[in-house]
């Protein structure tokens, strides 16, 4: 539907169920979209799938929604996660837009040997997945975990979850798209240390992965290793 507008909350959403939206998702209806009463509005809210609904009331600081029906059961994204060493701010929030609107199921900021200082700011992390889920249609917002070192993210992985290890100028197998709970780890804009990139080859769950012959930045790997993995979702 051309303009139409899909909104997440954190209410439970239910048969007539009326819903309230905070102060910025009223100001975006009315000032924004320029909706009225009366009209149209799809809401979700990550566990109850998504709902039409009609907006009830609607003024400068306050706005509400009357859920009509479902139009979408709750489905889960891929169990595809993005542990990534923080780069640039703008160019991290990049990444967690784009991780999003792919469909990684978690990001996980991981400071390895040659991450620069500065840790991302989960809040806005969270905000930027938030706003991407609902352009994208997705039916659930990414898990942002908090920042953490590399070591602490692989002390208790699962072995059944591979863990794709994003490596330049090595000779190992192209990306392939992902067969079941899966990774992607990608390097800071210094890349991995030798020692690092050889430790992690060992590890059982590791595949060292290639994204082609050119080096790329940071970002670019993110972004073109996931869209490789969530290709085709199992
Ligand atoms: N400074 C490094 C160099 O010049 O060799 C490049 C690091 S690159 C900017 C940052 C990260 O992107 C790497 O750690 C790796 O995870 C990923 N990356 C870049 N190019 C890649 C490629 N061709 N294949 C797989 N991963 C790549």
């Amino acid at each position: 539907m051309p303009g139409s507008i899909r909104l997440f909350t954190t209410a439970a959403l239910a048969d007539a169920a009326t819903v309230a939206l905070d102060h910025a998702q009223a100001h975006q209806l009315r000032v924004v979209m320029r909706r009225r009463v009366g009209d149209p509005v799809a809401l979700w809210n990550g566990r109850d799938g998504e709902w039409e609904g009609r907006v009830d009331h609607l003024d400068r600081d306050r706005a509400t929604v009357v859920l009509v029906r479902r139009t979408r059961p709750q489905v889960a994204s891929p169990d595809c996660w993005l542990l990534a060493a923080p780069i640039r701010r703008d160019l991290f929030e990049l990444v967690t837009q784009k991780a999003t609107e792919l469909g990684a199921s978690q990001l996980w900021p991981v400071l390895t040997r040659r991450t620069n200082p500065g840790r991302p700011n989960e809040v806005r992390l969270r905000t930027i997945a938030t706003e991407a889920a609902e352009q994208s249609e997705r039916l659930d917002v990414p898990v942002i975990r908090p920042a953490m070192p590399l070591a602490d993210a692989l002390a208790g992985w699962e072995p059944e979850r591979t863990l794709f290890v994003a490596a330049e100028r090595v000779d190992a197998p192209a990306l392939p798209p992902m067969r079941g709970p899966c990774a992607l780890l990608v390097g800071p804009e210094g890349g991995f240390d030798t020692t690092e990139l050889d430790a992690l080859a060992r590890l059982a769950f590791v595949q060292v992965a290639s994204l082609g012959r050119r080096i790329l930045r940071a970002e670019t790997a993110a972004i073109a290793g996931l869209a490789r993995l969530l290709a085709h979702p199992a």
